[in-house]
């Protein structure tokens, strides 16, 4: 179906089948923003895509956030790494 965001997507490479870059990193980043829209219309808001508990059933749920895996761990360990007290 046409409207689902993913449709332009459902005949893309198989991963380790990418084109070369920089035509690889400009469909990857189209390919995560799609699947960040269709994480939006299936869950509805982003505290929801957030609380996707679809893990084991969705293949989208890894790239929910319209970033690589690996990429939302690095911001996330980042984000919780101990910080030094500042007191002024
Ligand atoms: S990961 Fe969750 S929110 Fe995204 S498409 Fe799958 S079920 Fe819907």
């Amino acid at each position: 179906d046409a409207r689902c965001p993913l449709w332009a997507w459902r005949l893309a490479a198989l991963p380790g089948e990418a084109p070369p870059a920089p035509e690889a990193r400009h469909a990857a980043r189209a390919a995560l923003r799609a699947v960040r829209r269709q994480c939006m219309n299936c869950a509805g808001n982003r505290y929801e895509v957030r609380a996707c508990q679809a893990r084991e059933s969705c293949p989208l749920w890894r790239c929910r956030f319209g970033v690589r895996p690996q990429t939302y761990k690095a911001v996330r360990r980042r984000f919780f790494a101990p910080k030094a007290l500042r007191l002024f």
